[in-house]
């Protein structure tokens, strides 16, 4: 149909960090506030006995027990569902119980999980500690392999856990490729993300593109909310999102089962960051990657670990799923430089602190081993130094490093 000149144009939906802060939200009456009220409770009242067996909390169309959620949970459930364009959240006491209730909830004594070599190191743990003990086999793939997770997967994977990127060495995979290969030789498995990383910001996970005209999207992923949706460093949590009900009520009654919930005053904490994520993203993007570009070729560093640089495994995928990338590099040190030379320059800098957990104002250096970390063939020998890039002046992080790369001792191969 032709357009007519004077037909008004549909007004383009806001973006993200739009959406974010003018987000629906009911403040008590007469109280028209943007803050989201804390809400607590263990105990809800009633009205009468036929209220108590009537309301239902799974589907969250009622109030029932703290436990099950409180405005103040729901209202954080309804955003991080918006930020992702999911339909369904449940918050969990951490990133790593999110990741455990999905595998409890989703497995059974028989069945077999797929983990990428790069996970998440107490996502791994959990398999081979815990899942281990109830008859859950796992099984690990090279995400970078196509082949190597199609030879894996069988009828008894009932779980192929994806994240992007790795952790530590930051290989982007090929997301709606190793989805689409899940769905034609495992239809029955639940495709899981660890969107820690993208945080929602970077790509959208239920939306991958086409494979061979199909539209592939992962099932579920899974959020550390204690990294940028938090963006203090003072708070614990994580969170389930999901599309299908069925999925969701599955995972909802696991969850409940094991009692786990979140406390108003950590939910309003996230809520009230939430509304700065995309731009503390877009600036920590900024800066990682200027510092990334900077760190190439400077003394001891063999190559830098970033996927926006081309030379970064999976630069290619990175650049076909994503419109940005979190605020984390690595530096892949000379490999004959010893290893307590690096653990030096990382003791001596001064705006980089020693620390885990990231997404917060304060920048981060860690230094890791890596061949001790990988289980299927991996290039990795020296030390990787992963940076968490925070929110100082990146010209202060470059001289903290400047500075470290250049007190460390000269190597033959330079
Ligand atoms: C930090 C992190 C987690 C775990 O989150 P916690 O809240 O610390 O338990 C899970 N996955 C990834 C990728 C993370 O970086």
């Amino acid at each position: 149909m032709p357009e007519h000149d004077d037909a008004p144009a549909a007004p383009a939906p806001p973006a993200l960090a739009t959406q974010l802060i003018h987000h629906a939200y009911q403040p008590p009456a007469g109280f028209d506030s943007p803050a989201v009220s804390v809400c607590k409770g263990s105990t809800v009242y009633f009205s009468s006995v036929a209220d108590l067996r009537q309301r239902r909390w799974v589907d969250k169309s009622g109030y029932t027990y703290g436990l099950h959620g409180t405005p103040t949970t729901f209202t954080l459930e309804a955003r991080l569902a918006t930020l992702e364009h999911a339909r369904h959240v449940l918050l969990a006491p951490s990133g790593l119980s999110a990741l455990t209730v999905v595998d409890l909830a989703l497995l059974q004594a028989g069945d077999v999980v797929l983990l990428p070599d790069n996970v998440y190191a107490p996502s791994r743990d959990f398999a081979r500690q815990e899942l281990a003990r109830f008859g859950v086999a796992h099984r690990l793939y090279d995400p970078l392999d196509a082949a190597g997770l199609a030879a894996a997967l069988g009828p008894e994977v009932k779980l192929v856990w994806l994240e992007a990127p790795g952790s530590v060495t930051l290989e982007f995979p090929d997301l709606r490729g190793l989805v689409a290969q899940v769905r034609r030789l495992a239809p029955q498995a639940i495709v899981a993300l660890d969107n820690t990383w993208g945080a929602g910001i970077a790509f959208n996970p239920f939306e991958l593109g086409d494979v061979d005209g199909q539209p592939q999207g992962v099932d579920l992923t899974i959020h550390a909310l204690t990294k940028y949706p938090s963006g203090g460093g003072d708070v614990l949590m994580g969170s389930i999102a999901c599309r299908d009900t069925a999925l969701y009520e599955k995972l909802a009654w696991t969850h409940s089962r094991l009692g786990l919930g979140v406390g108003g005053n950590d939910a309003e904490l996230v809520l009230r960051n939430l509304s700065t994520l995309a731009l503390r993203y877009a600036a920590q993007d900024a800066s990682a990657r200027r510092i990334a570009a900077w760190a190439q070729g400077q003394p001891g560093v063999r190559r830098v670990l970033h996927p926006a640089l081309p030379d970064s495994p999976g630069h290619a995928h990175w650049a076909a799923h994503c419109r940005a990338a979190a605020g984390l590099l690595t530096l892949e040190m000379d490999p004959a430089l010893p290893a307590a030379a690096v653990d030096a320059l990382v003791d001596g800098l001064r705006h980089f602190r020693i620390g885990w957990s990231w997404g917060g104002p304060v920048s981060l250096a860690v230094p890791y081993q890596a061949r001790f970390m990988r289980s299927l063939d991996h290039p990795w020998q020296g030390v990787l130094v992963r940076l968490c890039i925070g929110l100082e002046a990146t010209e202060d992080l470059i001289a903290d490093l400047a500075a470290g790369l250049a007190a460390l001792p000269p190597v033959a191969s330079d």
